[in-house]
């Protein structure tokens, strides 16, 4: 379902700093000062689920992931 709450992963030890995750949602992503990825929320509701599984699809890594809660 796209519009239940989701919980996003994301993996610092897998992260490569592409950005893509970044540019799909500055509001739930951003990069610390190596490039690795921060997740600004752990949760993703409404219209940002779609963004949350786009981003998770861009991400070349493989770092980022989405749980069905
Ligand atoms: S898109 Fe993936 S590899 Fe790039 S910064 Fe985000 S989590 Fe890291």
């Amino acid at each position: 379902m796209s519009g239940a709450a989701v919980r996003i992963t994301g993996d610092p030890e897998v992260c490569t700093g592409a950005g893509q995750c970044v540019l799909t949602d500055p509001a739930m992503f951003a990069q610390d000062d190596r490039g690795v990825v921060e997740l600004r929320t752990h949760r993703a509701e409404g219209a940002r689920v779609p963004r949350a599984r786009e981003a998770v699809f861009l991400c070349p890594s493989g770092a980022l992931s989405i749980v069905e809660d």
